[in-house]
C-alpha cells in the first residue's frame, strides 16, 4: 500500500485549474470528471461539470474514485480564492490512494463487503433473474429463492408500500434517458420482520423495439435512518410548537430543509406547501413586525449566534403571537444552516398586555394612573427637539369634599368619571392624561409652548365648569383649578412638576376655579 495524496482544484464549471503533486497536470485532469461518492443517504456518481451543484446541496462530499486501476478516496470542500481583487468560489478536492492495483479478483472480493445488493428485474415476466449475494447480508434470503419466482419481491413489501412501488416501476418504464428513480419501501425480510428499502433503479429497453423490458436498480437498506426519522417525527409531535431546519445559501437562496407538521396550525398551510412557494411564509407575517423580523434575522446571520424574536402572523385573518428560536447548526462561506422551533404565545402575549394595561390604568376612570405619567413623562424629555418644548398641567376639582359630603362617595366617584372623560375629549390625541392622585389629574403636552398650555388649561377650566352632571334628580356643578408649567429641555422633570404644583396652589389660593 503507497500514502499517495493529490490535491485538485476546480473551477464552477469543473475544469482542473491546478494540481498539487510531482505530476504534470495533464497526466490527471482529464481523467477526473467522474466521481463516486456518498452522504448520510446518497450514493452516485456525478460528471465534474456537476461537482459544483452537488457540492452547494452537500456541503462536503466524501468520495472515490478510479485512476489508472487504483482506487483514491477522499474529500471535495469549497475554498475561496482571490483571482484579481475578486473572491472567487473553488472546489479543492484531496485524494489519497487507499489500495494497490485492482486486480478483477480482489474487486470481487470486496463487493460482498458491500452494504447495497444489486439486481436485474425481467418486467415481461415480473421476476428477478439476477440478485447479487449480499441480497443475503440485508433480507436473509439468498438469492436461488428470490430468482426466477414470479411477483415473490412484490409479495414480501408492506401492503401500505405496493401501490407505491408499482408506481416506481411505472416512473422507471416512463424514463426515455439515463435517468435513475428511488423510492422507499417496507420489505418483509427472512425473520418475518420489516426492514425499509431504499431501490434505485434504472430502464434496460429491448434495443430494437425500444420497449422497456428490464429494471437493473440497487436496493440499500435504511431501516436505521428510518428508525431516527421516526424518533424525530415521534418527538416533534410532542414538541411544544412547529420544528424546523432552514438553510441560507451565499447566493440568497432560502429554503426549508424539514418543517414539522405544526406548521399547519401556526401558518394554516402544509409544510409541502410553504416549500413550493417560501415567500407564503413572510408575506404571512404581520406587516407591523416584518422590519423588525428581517433585522433579527440578518443580526444573528452575520453575527452566527442564536436567533430569538416575537412576531405577529395573520393565520386566517387572526392575529397569533409567535415566539422563534433558532440556532446555527452549520455554517460556511456559502450556506448557513439553522434548526429551530416556532411556538405559539398569543395567551402568555395577551395575558402580559393585561398586565401591562392594568399596572399603567386606573380602575374608576380608564385613564392612565400616576406610574405611567411618570415614565411617559420621561420618555417626552427623552424624545429629543421634537418633543420640547414640554408643557404640563395640574389639575385638582375644587372643594371636592362637599360633593362626596352633600352627594354621598358614589356621586362622587360618578363626578369623577364623567368630568375625565369628558376632559380627555377636550385634548388632543399627543397629550396624555393621568389621574395621578384622588381628585387630582395631570396632562402631558408634548410639543407646547407656555402660552398655548395656559390656552389649553383654560379650555379645560371652561368645559368644567359649564358642564352639567345630572345624577339621579340632581344637577352638579363642578370646577377646576389648573397650574402650568413649561420646560424648553432645560428645566429638569422634578422642577416641571414642583413648578405646575406651585402654580395649582396659587391658583387655588387666589379663589380656585382659574388657570395659573
Ligand atoms: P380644594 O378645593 O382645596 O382642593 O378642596 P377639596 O375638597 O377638593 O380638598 P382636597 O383636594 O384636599 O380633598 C380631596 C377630596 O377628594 C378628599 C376625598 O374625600 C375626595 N376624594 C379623593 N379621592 C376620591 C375618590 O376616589 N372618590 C371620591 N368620591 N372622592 C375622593
Ligand atoms: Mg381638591
Ligand atoms: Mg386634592
Amino acid at each position: 500500500m503507497s500514502a499517495k495524496r493529490m490535491n485538485f482544484i476546480f473551477n464552477e464549471q469543473g475544469q482542473v485549474l491546478a494540481l498539487y503533486k510531482d505530476t504534470d497536470i495533464q497526466d490527471y485532469s482529464d481523467r477526473i470528471c467522474h466521481l463516486n461518492f456518498r452522504t448520510a443517504n446518497h450514493s452516485a456518481t456525478f460528471q465534474s461539470d456537476h461537482f459544483y451543484t452537488m457540492l452547494k446541496r452537500y456541503g462536503k462530499l466524501e468520495l472515490s474514485t478510479v485512476i489508472d486501476q487504483q482506487i483514491w478516496s477522499g474529500s471535495l470542500v469549497f475554498i475561496c480564492s482571490v483571482s484579481g481583487d475578486v473572491p472567487a468560489e473553488q472546489m479543492l478536492l484531496t485524494l489519497h490512494g487507499v489500495s494497490g492495483q485492482i486486480t478483477k479478483e480482489t474487486y470481487h472480493s470486496v463487493l460482498p463487503l458491500s452494504p447495497s445488493a444489486t439486481y436485474h428485474l425481467d418486467l415481461k415476466l415480473s421476476t428477478i433473474q439476477n440478485i447479487s449475494p449480499n441480497v443475503a447480508i440485508l433480507t436473509g434470503f439468498s438469492p436461488e429463492i428470490i430468482q426466477g419466482q414470479a411477483d415473490w419481491w412484490m409479495k414480501q413489501i408492506h401492503p401500505e408500500d405496493k401501490s407505491k412501488y408499482l408506481s416506481h416501476i411505472e416512473a422507471c418504464c416512463e424514463c426515455r434517458d439515463d435517468h435513475f428513480y428511488g423510492t422507499e419501501y417496507r420489505f418483509c425480510n427472512f425473520q418475518g420482520d420489516y426492514i425499509w428499502l431504499a431501490d434505485r433503479a434504472r430502464v434496460m429497453f429491448d434495443p430494437e423495439s425500444q420497449e422497456p423490458v428490464g429494471l437493473v436498480g440497487c436496493l440499500i437498506d435504511i431501516s436505521e435512518i428510518m428508525k431516527l426519522y421516526n424518533q424525530l417525527v415521534s418527538l416533534t409531535a410532542v414538541a411544544p410548537g412547529m420544528i424546523y431546519q432552514y438553510e441560507h445559501t451565499s447566493d440568497g437562496q432560502i429554503s426549508f430543509s424539514y418543517m414539522s407538521p405544526q406548521v399547519q396550525t401556526l401558518f394554516g398551510k402544509t409544510a409541502d406547501e410553504i416549500k413550493n412557494d417560501i415567500k407564503q411564509l413572510f408575506n404571512a407575517v404581520h406587516p407591523a413586525d416584518r422590519k423588525r423580523l428581517y433585522r433579527s434575522i440578518i443580526k444573528a446571520e452575520k453575527g452566527q449566534k442564536e436567533w430569538k424574536c416575537e412576531f405577529r402572523v395573520l393565520n386566517h385573518g387572526e392575529v397569533r403571537w409567535l415566539y422563534g428560536h433558532s440556532v446555527p447548526v452549520n455554517m460556511n462561506h456559502f450556506r448557513q444552516v439553522w434548526s429551530g422551533l416556532l411556538i405559539d404565545i398569543s395567551d402568555k402575549k395577551s395575558l402580559e398586555f393585561k398586565l401591562k394595561r392594568e399596572s399603567t390604568t386606573d380602575p374608576l376612570t380608564g385613564l392612565f394612573n400616576r406610574r405611567y405619567f411618570m415614565n411617559m413623562l420621561e420618555e417626552t424629555f427623552d424624545g429629543g427637539v421634537k418633543q420640547l418644548p414640554v408643557s404640563i398641567l395640574a389639575v385638582d376639582f375644587d372643594h371636592f369634599k362637599q360633593i362626596n359630603d352633600q352627594y354621598g362617595h358614589d356621586v362622587g366617584d360618578q363626578v369623577l368619571r364623567q368630568v375625565a372623560t369628558g376632559m380627555k375629549q377636550n385634548l388632543r390625541k399627543t397629550d396624555t392624561l393621568a389621574r395621578v392622585g384622588g381628585e387630582e389629574f395631570s396632562v402631558i403636552l408634548p410639543a407646547t409652548h407656555y402660552k398655548d398650555a395656559l390656552r389649553i388649561g383654560e379650555k379645560l377650566r371652561h368645559y368644567v365648569e359649564t358642564m352639567v352632571i345630572s345624577y339621579q334628580d340632581f344637577n352638579i356643578n363642578i370646577t377646576i383649578t389648573v397650574g402650568v408649567a413649561s420646560s424648553d429641555g432645560h428645566l429638569a422633570q422634578k422642577e416641571l412638576l414642583i413648578r405646575a404644583d406651585r402654580a395649582l396652589y396659587q391658583g387655588k389660593s387666589s379663589g380656585r376655579n382659574r388657570v395659573m
